[in-house]
């Protein structure tokens, strides 16, 4: 039996999570969650799973729920999130946030000798050498739950690090992969909003349309298997069957595969060594889909990936820069306050306006996510 905190229960994530939870109650026990502004979606996570404390963003809300349910801990704000990642009863923290704001629980947690299974980029994308020298200092597993790192992981089993020649994560293009750069200048929210393979949250939606998704998924690899960005590829792949791949020295390859079901890398995560059976998910039928794609990255056409392997390579603190640039210029577009392509403008000429630290502490990474904000703020106004 595995207990679990589960941050970010009502996001994508959140809900496949429980819905795991759910089909092996032999299997898995929810000690704690937290939950943004959704108090009814709060409620009925309480009813059915009955963990021992809820963590919620506002006061008010916790002091109804409270009301409601005596006999649970209802806490809020940054407070709520770390006492819920760090509830003695857990032993694994599904960290399924969305932003930075994951970090510091996860920090906490990792102090706390919790294993993470880690579906929030952010965390490794903005302090990748904190999170991973504390996660080995304590002893803890970093679990990849994102559905790239997930097949890596699973292709890396029984295998040595040593051995690997490069990794290559296969991107779907999102919403405009068949858009031309110029075609780019009026998308609408709505037409980004409309993944042809994943049902995902507004914010990841966004970032695989402008392919920012994949640039935080090649730092999250190469902090979460300590490989240089020489030897991290992406290549387009339009069906999301091969979850991604790895080459070892001898050219041979190994790929993860399956129908595109976040299910499944959530579930591998949690059950890790082992397996557990998910009989609703829909089996591969390779015959069917008859054909996969693959086709090189242009790099002028998805300008974002280029600029995450830039801020990676620069390193410090230049992707968490370029992580809150993206953060607050993906919120403007989606309040309709920009175009889709002033979302990438915004964060180059955030990174550009940016002196990294080396090596940054923590305080440095959130210092540096906040002067990145106000110069998104100074750019907008
Ligand atoms: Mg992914």
């Amino acid at each position: 039996m595995k207990t679990i905190s589960l941050l970010g229960a009502t996001g994508s994530i959140g809900v496949q999570t429980l819905d795991i939870i759910r089909k092996h109650p032999d299997s898995f026990q929810l000690a704690a969650f937290s939950a943004g502004k959704n108090e009814q979606a709060a409620q009925n996570i309480i009813h059915e799973f009955e963990p021992a404390l809820v963590s919620v963003m506002e006061k008010e809300a916790a002091e109804r729920l409270q009301l409601q349910f005596p006999s649970v801990r209802i806490l809020y704000g940054k407070e709520g999130l770390e006492a819920a990642a760090t509830i003695a009863e857990a032993d694994t923290l599904v960290n399924a946030v969305i932003g930075s704001v994951g970090l510091e629980p996860t920090l906490k947690a990792i102090k706390a000798k919790k294993n993470i299974a880690i579906a929030n980029k952010e965390t490794l994308v903005t302090a990748g050498h904190i999170v991973t020298a504390a996660a080995q200092q304590a002893g803890v597993h970093l679990l990849p739950v994102d559905s790239e790192h997930s097949a890596i992981f699973q292709s890396l089993q029984g295998e040595q690090e040593k051995n690997i020649s490069r990794l290559i994560l296969t991107a779907s293009g999102g919403s405009f992969r068949d858009k031309q750069r110029e075609e780019l200048e009026s998308v609408t929210v709505e037409e980004t909003l409309n993944h042809p393979n994943w049902s995902m949250g507004a914010k990841i939606t966004v970032d695989s349309a402008t392919m920012m998704n994949k640039g935080l998924e090649v730092i999250e690899a190469h902090w979460l298997f300590d490989l240089p960005y020489e030897q991290i590829d992406v290549i387009l792949h339009r069906e999301s069957i091969i979850h991604s791949m790895v080459e070892f020295h001898d050219r041979s390859v190994m790929a993860q595969l399956g129908s595109p079901d976040m299910r499944v890398p959530i579930q591998y995560a949690l059950t890790w060594p082992d397996r557990l059976p998910l009989p609703d998910t829909t089996r591969l039928n390779l015959a069917q889909i008859g054909r996969l794609h693959f086709q090189e990255i242009d790099f002028d056409r998805y300008r974002m990936l280029h600029l995450a392997y830039t801020a990676g390579r620069t390193g410090g603190t230049m992707p968490a820069v370029m992580n809150a640039a993206n953060e607050e210029a993906v919120a403007a577009f989606l309040d309709r306050k920009i175009s889709f392509l002033q979302i990438e403008e915004i964060v180059e000429r955030t990174m550009e306006k940016h002196t990294p630290v080396q090596s940054p502490e923590l305080e440095a990474v959130l210092e540096a996510d906040i002067e990145a904000r106000a110069t998104v703020r100074s750019l907008l106004s």
